[in-house]
């Protein structure tokens, strides 16, 4: 990545008991594929891809104006999406959670950020390029969402690292 550009992505963080309650979990599931650092779960709520430094400032001012509410994320599907991604989803998506999506879109529109266009999919990813399923029975994890995160995402020698750049708190509904 060129000096000038931040790789970004906002993000709902795994709180750290539940991050090593999940990983504790998955790793007793032997599933297929390069596990996600227990210190990298997330989920992903706007991939923004590289974007030059000069921009940071009005992002995270852009953010520290959003006005979301919290939520209780319950993540009870296994799930495999795209190529191997081995994956926790809710089954249900608390209105909260898309409406906090759309939200950062039209935000990151007005700056001039354009975003992938497929629908929103909740994910968190426990395993990548998994060639086989996994066939156990469904987890149960769930955390209170009551905040979201920018992160600069960086390639180092021991793997993908996420810097948090900038933290906002959801207000209690
Ligand atoms: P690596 O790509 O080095 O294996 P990574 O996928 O964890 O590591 P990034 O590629 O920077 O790191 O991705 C950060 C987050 O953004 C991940 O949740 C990833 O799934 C998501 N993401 C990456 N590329 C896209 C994209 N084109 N559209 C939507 N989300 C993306
Ligand atoms: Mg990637």
């Amino acid at each position: 990545m060129s000096e000038e550009s931040l790789r970004l992505f906002f993000a709902l963080p795994c709180p750290p008991e539940q991050a090593t309650a999940i990983c504790a979990w998955r790793d007793g599931q032997a599933l297929d594929g390069r596990p996600v650092a227990e210190a990298n779960l997330h989920m992903t709520l706007a991939f923004l891809g590289a974007q030059p430094k000069e921009r940071l400032e009005a992002l995270l001012t852009m953010a520290s104006g959003i006005e979301g509410t919290a939520f209780d994320l319950r993540l009870d599907r296994l799930t495999t999406i795209g190529k191997g991604f081995i994956c926790l989803q809710p089954s249900t998506t608390p209105q909260a959670l898309p409406k906090l999506v759309a939200t950062l879109a039209e935000h990151l529109a007005a700056l001039g950020v354009v975003l992938d266009s497929r629908p929103f999919l909740p994910h968190l990813t426990l395993s990548r390029q998994a060639r086989s399923r996994p066939q156990k029975p469904s987890p149960d994890f769930n955390w209170y969402a009551d905040r979201f995160v920018l992160y600069r995402s960086r390639n180092a020698e021991d793997g993908v690292h996420y810097d948090e750049l900038g933290s906002w708190p959801l207000s209690a509904p």
